[in-house]
């Protein structure tokens, strides 16, 4: 085989969500297929790769941008979020209250970043709704459905970091949408 035929691409994609949701937790378990009980707090900003082989002569260098919380009332974002092509919200399902933020996220993210294409479209984002191992049932789908149309979501998924439930689909569904829309 000859590497060199193969073409590799650099996919950097955000991270974001409110203090504790489990935005660590999911890049941990995605990337190492593990989960720490522990609470270790992000302090600004956090890198994870993941390598994905999607054809044989194609490669996807996955670069997660693990986001502090408590950035998105600084400045620092706009630097944190140049040349990102695709975002990942998160919300914890046992504190409904997080789902407040959500659309503060999703604002500050297209406000400070758009795609490099001659619309500057919005970037690629999509909605976790992470804990589900926590509590059964809580989510209504077709209103989660009508808030995703509302704020300009591409999907939303009930995920666990914990059980591994729906981490990797989350992920391959927004590295396609990517590589989709590019
Ligand atoms: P971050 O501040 O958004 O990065 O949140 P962390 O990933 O650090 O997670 C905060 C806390 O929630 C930690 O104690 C994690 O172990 C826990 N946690 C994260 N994801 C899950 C999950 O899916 N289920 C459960 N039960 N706990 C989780
Ligand atoms: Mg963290």
């Amino acid at each position: 085989e000859d590497d060199s035929k193969v073409v590799e691409y650099l996919l950097k994609v955000l991270v974001v969500g409110d203090l504790g949701v489990g935005k660590t937790s999911f890049i941990q378990r995605y990337v190492h297929n593990m989960f720490d009980r522990e609470y270790k707090a992000t302090i600004g900003v956090d890198f994870a790769y993941k390598l994905i082989q999607i054809s044989s002569d194609k490669v996807v260098r996955l670069q997660l941008w693990d986001i502090a919380g408590q950035e998105r009332y600084g400045n620092m974002t706009r630097v944190y979020y140049k040349e990102a092509l695709g975002a990942i919200v998160v919300f914890d399902l046992s504190r409904p209250n997080t789902l407040d933020s959500v659309k503060k996220w999703k604002q500050d993210i297209d406000s400070k970043v758009r795609l490099p294409d001659a619309n500057e479209s919005p970037l690629p984002v999509i909605l976790l709704a992470n804990k589900c191992d926590l509590v059964k049932n809580s989510i209504n789908p077709t209103q989660l459905d009508l808030f995703c149309k509302e704020n300009g979501f591409v999907k939303w998924f009930e995920t666990s970091a914990k059980d591994g439930t729906h981490v990797e689909d989350a992920a391959n569904f927004l590295v396609k949408q990517i590589l989709e829309t590019d």
